[in-house]
């Protein structure tokens, strides 16, 4: 009777090639349910046009779609090009030129802005650039210029990131710049924040506590993208909202051969501690230029869906390329076929028995329950969006209707599998009345229908935060009206 709706969500990066006029909409029709700004392109006054640009759309279209604003981190780029891309070829002299006015770049050499970087490199030294996708050989440091040759074939485009092979040229986490932007992006009023190139917990209480004296409450988001934060990963997961695989430049540090076995265990571990977790970078790569992926990526975007992220990520795809919109449908189906065909039960033998709070308990008992008496849905009542995030960590297969009267916590919600996050103020009613109210909005909406089963959770006092400690075992009846359900 119902299509199944796809569960795991969709980022979207967006730059130029989502800004011509409609192409937003088009995006969030196909399925995005959260857009990615990123703050080492552009400059920070296109970035807030597109957050505002973002709200419109979402308000026209009719869904709930989060604004992540990621800060640069301290990687090194390169600067532009006269002619905002070349191409290079194999075997030909490329420089980069350490100074501050190298002049716009073109087919023999770029400028970098990191002036410490002819002492950082060696004649030998492989140094990649766009995620790998282009690699210099360094043959001689000449003062503040590097001679390299270029190991392949490829175009190099404005302000790519630049790495040496192995790692060892990122800096600090948490720049002066990133300081002050997250002061911006506080003013835009953005739904997530990502740090980049984390290192430890601490670089995330930090920026943590820069937002909060701005007034923000977005949820943070750790980019595990370096050594350090692999060998600190419990407690970076522990002070994140939210964690990022950033296989890009993760791949460039620790070499692509570890990232299959470094997704799995990152993903593991943010379910294990209740957090969400975004799955980024490549995953449709060849739809920058083509209009249909290729089988690779389809298995790359099903086998994250099947290691159990919450959301994956299109950058360049979305941001730069030539199908934008056709990226998200891809994206959107491949999601759902996964889905359908791995559908995984909870095995409540090996759930933690060791709970700390009610709300927990609550959703492992909603969860049993659903599974064991067969609910059409989950309709949690929820105040920040906590107990719809422990309901979603269970990967049930019955869908998380998430109703909050806060925009923001609908918006934090969006990103994760499983919730669909439904705008209900239940200021005043008793929690009866609050569920009455709230399936009846999903009666008119034809998300629910007579004779469905519901789970229901809520606090025994609306308005409060992690207080869930009810649970109510409904059906719709004919009239739309819920109430308490006696036989099995
Ligand atoms: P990161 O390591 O933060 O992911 P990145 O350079 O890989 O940095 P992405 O956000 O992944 O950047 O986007 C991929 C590419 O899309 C960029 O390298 C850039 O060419 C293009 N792009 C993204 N956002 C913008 C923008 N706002 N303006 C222009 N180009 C953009
Ligand atoms: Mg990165
Ligand atoms: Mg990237």
């Amino acid at each position: 009777m119902f299509e199944r709706q796809r569960r795991t969500k969709i980022l979207a990066t967006l730059g130029p090639a989502t800004d011509p006029p409609g192409v937003l909409e088009d995006l969030f029709r196909a399925g995005v349910n959260v857009v990615r700004l990123n703050f080492s392109h552009g400059d920070p006054s296109g970035q807030a046009k597109r957050a505002a640009d973002v709200r419109a759309a979402a308000q026209r279209v009719g869904v709930e779609v989060g604004i992540l604003a990621d800060l640069p981190g301290p990687k090194i780029r390169i600067e532009r090009f006269a002619e905002g891309k070349v191409h290079l070829k194999a075997g030909d002299r490329f420089d980069l030129i350490a100074s501050t006015d190298a002049g716009p770049g073109d087919a023999t050499q770029v400028g970098v802005s990191y002036l410490g970087l002819p002492q950082d490199v060696t004649a030998g030294d492989v140094l990649l650039l766009d995620d790998g996708l282009m690699q210099l050989q360094v043959v001689e440091v000449q003062g503040e210029r590097i001679i390299n040759t270029v190991l392949n074939d490829g175009p190099l485009s404005d302000r790519k990131g630049l790495n040496k092979q192995g790692g060892g040229l990122s800096l600090g986490a948490l720049t002066e710049r990133d300081k002050e932007l997250i002061g911006i992006v506080a003013k835009i009023g953005v739904d997530f924040i990502a740090v980049s190139f984390c290192r430890n917990a601490q670089d995330m209480n930090d920026a943590r506590e820069i937002a909060e004296s701005h007034g923000c409450y977005a949820a943070l988001v750790s980019k595990i993208e370096r050594t350090e934060a692999i060998e600190n990963l419990e407690e970076i997961v522990d002070a994140s909202d939210v964690v990022m695989v950033a296989r890009g430049d993760l791949g460039v540090e620790i070499g692509d051969a570890e990232l299959p076995g470094l997704q799995k265990k990152i993903i593991k571990a943010s379910l294990a501690q209740n957090k969400v977790v975004i799955t980024a970078t490549q995953m449709l790569q060849s739809m920058v230029e083509s209009p249909i992926p290729t089988r690779a990526e389809v298995l790359d975007v099903a086998n994250s869906v099947i290691d159990g992220t919450d959301a994956v990520m299109l950058s360049a795809e979305t941001a730069a390329g030539a199908y934008p919109v056709k990226a998200v449908e891809a994206m959107a189906r491949i999601c759902l076929g996964a889905e359908r065909q791995f559908q995984t039960e909870t095995d409540f033998g090996a759930s933690p028995r060791n709970l700390e709070r009610a709300d927990q308990a609550i959703a492992m008992a909603t969860m049993f329950l659903s599974q064991h008496v067969g609910v059409r849905a989950i309709v949690a009542m929820t105040e920040s969006g906590g107990t719809a995030r422990y309901l979603s960590r269970f990967r049930a297969s019955a869908p998380v209707f998430a109703v909050t009267r806060h925009d923001g916590a609908r918006r934090q919600m969006a990103l994760m599998r499983d919730v669909f996050p439904i705008n209900f103020d239940s200021r005043g009613f008793t929690p009866r009345e609050a569920a009455r109210g709230s399936i009846r909005l999903l009666v008119e909406a034809g998300m629910l229908q007579a004779g469905d089963r519901v789970v229901f959770t809520s606090g025994e006092h609306m308005e409060t935060h992690g207080a869930t400690n009810t649970l109510r075992l409904l059906e719709v009846g004919e009239d739309g009206r819920a109430s308490g359900l006696g036989d099995l």
